[in-house]
Order: C-alpha cells, then structure tokens, then sequence
C-alpha cells in the first residue's frame, strides 16, 4: 500500500514536471481526414499530444506557446526505406575498403540532421553494416540530432544476391558469408539470419527476393529466394514482433515474396495485374522509391559515377518504377511512402510526393502513404501517423496547404519529434 502510494506520487510529480506546450495552428491537417481545420491549439504534455481544441487557448507562463498561425501543421512524415549509413557519391564502392565504422558513423550524422528537418520524423533503414544501429541509439539517448529510426541492421541475402556483402570481390576476400553476416541458403539459415539481427539489435526485417541495381553481379531482377525461404524468414521474424520487407524488381521473386507473407514489397519495379491483386488479397504494401530509380537512372549517364556492370540496370530499372506506381495505385494496391534515400541524397525525401502525384495520385493519398499508412505498416499507428489524442506529438509544419499545392512539402520551417522542436523558422 505504501509502495503504490509511493507510485502514485512520484508519475503525479513526473506529470507535473511535463512540459506544457500550446501550438497555435493557422491551419490543421490531423490526417484523420482530408478536411482543413482553421485556427486550433494543440496541446501537448510531455511528448504526447493531450488534446486538440477550437480557437488559440489562453496560456499561463508555465506554459510554452508556439505561434503557427501563419502555416499549415500537419503530422510529421514517416519514409518507409532509407540507407541513413550512407549516401550515394562515386567512391561508394571503393569506400568499403577504407572506411571504418566510426568514418561511417561521423558521416551519417549529418544525414540524420537533414532528413528529421526535411520533415521526416520517422524512418525505416531498410539495411546497412550495422551503424544504423548505433545511429538509431544515438538518436534515442539524445547524442545526435535524427528522426526516429527503426532498422533492418543488415539485409538478408542469398550467396551472390542483392546484398551480399562479398559481391564482386577478387576470391580471397569473398569467403563464405552465411546466416551471421545476412546469408542464407534454407530455411534453417533464414531463421537463424533473422535471429541474429534480433540479437543485432535490428527492429524490423528486410529480405532482397531479387537481383538488384546497385550490386556488383550481373543480375538486377531475378529471383533469389524460394518461397519456403521468405516463409522463414517471416515465420522467424513473427516471434520478434518485425515488420518484413523485401526489395524486388522482377516478378517472380516479388510473387515468391508475397506468398512467403512479406508485409511490404520495395521497388516493385515489374510488378503484374496478377501480383497487384495478390497484394490486394493479403494486404501487402508497395514502397515504390521513385526518387531512387530516377536518381540511378540519371547518374548512370554520368561516366565513372557506377561500376560498368550497373550501368545497363541503372538505365533499364530506373525509369520503369514511376509508371508501375502509377498502375499500382490506380489498381488499389495499398501504398506506404518510401524513397530509398542513400542511393539518392538524404533531406531530399519530399520529393518523392511530387513524383507520386505527378502520375495521378491525389495529394491527400500522398500525404496518407507518409503518414497514416507508414505507421499502419509499421504496427504503430496506436502512437503515430496522425495528430489526435494520446499519440506522440511529431508534429511539422509547411509555408502553405500541401492539398493545394503538393510544392509546400518541400520547405518545411517546423519541426516538433516527441514534443520536441528541433527546427523553427
Ligand atoms: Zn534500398
């Protein structure tokens, strides 16, 4: 009894302690709904936003007050692919071979800057070596400045697949990766490989179903998983609560991905009506990573800036996943925002609504896929992805109103992670 008192006492006096913080919002997009909401406070205790209410509320001096009044206050955004390791550059393959963890760490904190004041309050880091990891703890512990980030430390591969970490090396160097290092070549491998990156510290799980662009083999969409394989893999990462993605160009690895249970399908780039409506029927997710197909596509033009053996996949794949999205959203396949930013520059993630509703999808389903629908795919839409009651106040806010202008994403002046405000114009 003394003990709950006790209890009881000290979560009154850490409640009293929360700040209080008012946001004066000139105009209000919660996400809930596509309707626009004028002059509204939201208050916010601590991290987590306690109410929203009519009108801009009287506040005590206890009380911080942000002034809004003149923008549009929306969720933060939520981008479902990033390498936040590292970024695109010419010498990224040379890099492997001299540069350390901690060069990689130092590198990327910068990116973690740029992308959280790009709007971006939460990612997923669909795979690197192993610093997203540290970078997703330094984050949390208030070290360095980033969005929230939840990690697939290292991808899963199979041997010579998108993501073995040996591709293209002279004999010596290539060994024999296996489970521990993210390859595996059954089921038993799988489970294990999914097993380590729990003990690795990863948060979600991300498989390569087929070849891909940026790898050093011949091969940019083949199948390189068997269905029992992605099974597994999603059987495994299920007792750890993870949330799977697979990277996939070509169809039949995409389809394996789908059957095998995958919760989101990355690129998409040769999707077919037939896969579209399996992921309609099993509630898969599309990340389409616009940005990174026009980004390769682009560079590969650029003498030097890829190895020869990506260039005729940078040309070929590229360009293709902007039309497929297109189709996939017109069929109703369900969409979560992604950019793959890493291969294209980090803070630049905006521009991927623009891509998006440049091919037909309504500005207020671009602005969902980042925020409403990233959280869904996630399993954490109870605290994230919209401004409503009793969720965690990630809150930015634009020049303008992205419904009538998708533009306004590309400027964003506030930025508030946890009922923090890390950027205010
Ligand atoms: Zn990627």
């Amino acid at each position: 009894m003394k003990y709950l008192a006790l209890l009881i006492s000290v979560s009154l006096w850490l409640n009293l302690e929360a700040q209080t913080t008012y946001l004066y919002c000139g105009e209000l997009l919660t996400m809930t709904s596509d309707k626009v909401q004028k002059e509204m406070t939201i208050i916010i205790e601590g991290e987590e936003i306690q109410s929203i209410q009519k009108g801009y509320l009287t506040a005590n001096d206890s009380v911080k007050v942000v002034d809004l009044k003149s923008r549009t206050v929306l969720p933060g955004f939520m981008d479902m692919h990033v390498h936040i390791e590292h970024e695109s550059n010419p010498n990224r393959y040379l890099n492997r071979f001299t540069k350390n963890d901690a060069d990689m760490a130092l590198g990327a904190v910068k990116y973690c800057r740029r992308t959280l004041e790009a709007g971006f309050t939460t990612v997923r880091d669909l795979g690197g070596t192993g610093v997203n990891v540290s970078l997703r703890n330094a984050v949390n512990s208030g070290e360095i400045v980033g969005p929230r980030i939840l990690t697939a430390e290292k991808s899963i591969a199979t041997t010579g697949g998108h993501a073995d970490p040996t591709n293209g090396l002279k004999k010596e160097l290539m060994g024999d990766p296996g489970p521990k290092e993210g390859v595996v070549n059954s089921i038993e491998d799988a489970k294990k490989a999914v097993r380590q990156r729990y003990k690795n510290g990863a948060d979600v799980i991300k498989i390569t179903a087929t070849g891909g662009v940026l790898s050093v083999a011949k091969d940019g969409q083949g199948p390189q998983f068997t269905v029992d394989e992605v099974k597994a893999v999603v059987d495994a990462a299920k007792d750890y609560g993870y949330v799977t993605a697979a990277h996939a160009h070509g169809a039949e690895g995409m389809k394996r991905a789908v059957l095998g249970g995958i919760h989101s399908i990355e690129h998409g780039t040769k999707m077919t009506e037939e896969i579209m409506d399996l992921m309609i029927e099993k509630g898969t997710y599309y990340v389409p990573t616009i940005s990174a197909g026009k980004f390769v596509a682009e560079k590969a033009k650029q003498p030097g800036y890829y190895p020869s053996i990506i260039i005729p996949k940078a040309l070929e794949i590229g360009p293709m996943i902007q039309s497929t999205f297109s189709k996939a959203y017109k069929h109703g396949v369900k969409i979560a925002f992604g950019t793959d930013a890493g291969v294209s520059p980090h803070g630049d993630n905006a521009l991927e609504f623009i891509y998006m509703t440049e091919v037909g999808m309504t500005n207020y389903d671009a602005l969902k896929s980042a925020t409403m629908n990233a959280a869904d795919l996630l399993n954490i839409e109870d605290k994230y992805g919209s401004i409503e009651q009793g969720k965690i106040a990630d809150i930015i806010a634009l020049n303008s109103n992205p419904l009538k202008d998708i533009k306004a994403t590309l400027d964003v002046p506030f930025v508030m992670k946890g009922g923090i405000v890390y950027k205010q114009n």
